[in-house]
């Protein structure tokens, strides 16, 4: 381009020294360079002219003929022309292909900006969440998601955990909300419809518990028949020893029926946070009157360190069987001789309940499996001393309900520390502990 505008200035600076030599030989030296200027621009306009109308066509057609700087200029404003459309047709195609991406998406897809107004969504977005793109777009989007505990999940900015909610649009139809922040605190929400897994597990905890409920009868009679036979005293040798060992089998399978029964009521009924609160100093201290069985003539060395003062909101049966769970593994597995400290204490932070003991100890590839349903470190160990493998599920299901947080440290050979942390407004101070 530069080339060719110099190459304009000499051919023009030519055609005035020539116009100016003429002028002078006629001695009309203006009035040539004035006519040569003239025809100059005439030529010039006309260019502009067959540019202008080239530039106005829909179509990137081939570029008018055009001689010295001007085809130049016009062979460049075509590449120019070309490479843009190329580019706009990449684009439109990449925007079709998201489009059709994003409308095969079943899952229901919208951008937010700051204040959480609704920018865009996808089809599934309108299917689940009855999102309109005539009148919704740039609304608030709390003004479909109405429900105040959505409003807080969206408003506390804490996006980690999903949100189970209903649809808005269809209750039939179950949501998980999930929200990504991007570019400049722009969100994207995504609503899952989940609706046939939770039907899924829902059939799962029916059939547990209505299986679990049926054993229990038939296991009741074969419990009273076997204490029957034993009581009676006239049997043989050889057969005293089974019926013995069926009457430990038979307990263990009522323990683990119980364990499984309350497993599925607790993740069948909601957490209702009971006004009378838990005399946790109380319920401890019932637990250890019940241990002294469970101990089995091991001879533990039991140390004590409860917070009379403090209690708790709950439900006071669900925290009885997550704390004696503890204290009753710790009495398990803990050698004869062995010491097992329980403490019930708060701090700043909250309320904390923990059994310590110098037990076998637990390896730490173990330790985050261990509340998993049924999850054993060694199978020898836990018939031993007739486990079912559901205790610190339990626990952890209960202290989860209750707001709080399970946390097991532990060294093999050393012992293990089991301990329930709630949080400070879960916390009561009670005026009568002793009541
Ligand atoms: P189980 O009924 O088998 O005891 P739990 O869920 O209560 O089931 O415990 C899971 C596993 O954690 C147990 O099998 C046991 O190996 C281990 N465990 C639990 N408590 C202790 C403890 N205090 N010391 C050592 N191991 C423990």
């Amino acid at each position: 381009m530069l080339k060719a505008s110099s190459r304009a200035i000499s051919k023009f600076s030519v055609l005035i020294i020539c116009a100016a030599l003429f002028g002078w030989l006629f001695g009309y030296v203006l009035h040539s360079i004035t006519l040569a200027l003239f025809i100059w621009s005439v030529l010039q306009l006309r260019e502009l002219r067959k540019l202008k109308l080239w530039l106005a066509e829909e179509l990137v057609t081939d570029p008018p003929d055009a001689s010295g700087e001007w085809g130049d200029v016009f062979d460049h404003l075509y590449r120019i022309r070309k490479l843009r459309r190329t580019r706009e047709s990449q684009l439109l195609d990449e925007i079709n292909r998201f489009q059709q991406f994003s409308s095969a998406l079943k899952d229901a897809v919208v951008i937010l900006d700051k204040q959480f107004n609704m920018q865009w969504w996808n089809l599934a977005g309108e299917q689940l969440l009855g999102l309109q793109k005539q009148s919704d777009k740039d609304k608030p989007l709390f003004n479909i998601l109405r429900d105040p505990s959505f409003i807080r999940y969206c408003q506390r900015g804490e996006y980690q955990e999903p949100l189970l909610q209903k649809s808005p649009h269809n209750s039939d139809i179950e949501l998980q909300y999930t929200i990504t922040e991007f570019g400049e605190s722009e969100k994207l929400l995504v609503a899952r419809d989940i609706s046939d897994l939770i039907r899924l597990e829902q059939t799962r905890q029916d059939f547990v518990a209505n299986a679990s409920h049926e054993l229990r009868t038939p296991l009741t009679v074969i419990r009273g028949y076997l204490e029957t036979f034993l009581d009676q005293g006239n049997l043989s040798g050889p057969l005293t020893k089974a019926m013995l060992q069926m009457q430990q089998q038979s307990n263990r399978m009522q323990s683990l029926i119980g364990d499984l029964l309350m497993l599925s009521r607790l993740d069948s009924t909601e957490v209702t946070l009971d006004d009378n609160p838990v005399n946790a100093s109380q319920l401890i201290i019932s637990i250890l009157d019940s241990v002294e069985q469970a101990s089995e003539g091991k001879n533990h060395h039991i140390t004590v360190d409860i917070a009379e003062n403090i209690g708790l909101s709950g439900r006071e049966k669900e925290l009885h069987s997550a704390f004696s769970n503890l204290v009753y593994n710790a009495l398990r597995y803990t050698q004869a001789g062995g010491n097992i400290h329980i403490q019930w204490r708060c701090d700043k932070t909250g309320g904390c309940f923990s059994v310590t003991d110098n037990g076998p100890g637990i390896s730490s590839i173990h330790l985050d499996r261990l509340t998993e349903r049924f999850y054993r470190v060694d199978d020898d160990r836990s018939s031993d001393t007739g486990g079912s493998g559901l205790g610190l599920a339990i626990v952890k299901n209960v202290v989860n309900r209750h707001q709080g947080q399970l946390k097991i440290t532990s060294t093999l050979g050393a012992g293990s520390t089991f301990s329930c942390h709630f949080p400070l407004d879960t916390l009561v101070e009670l005026d009568h502990p002793d009541r």
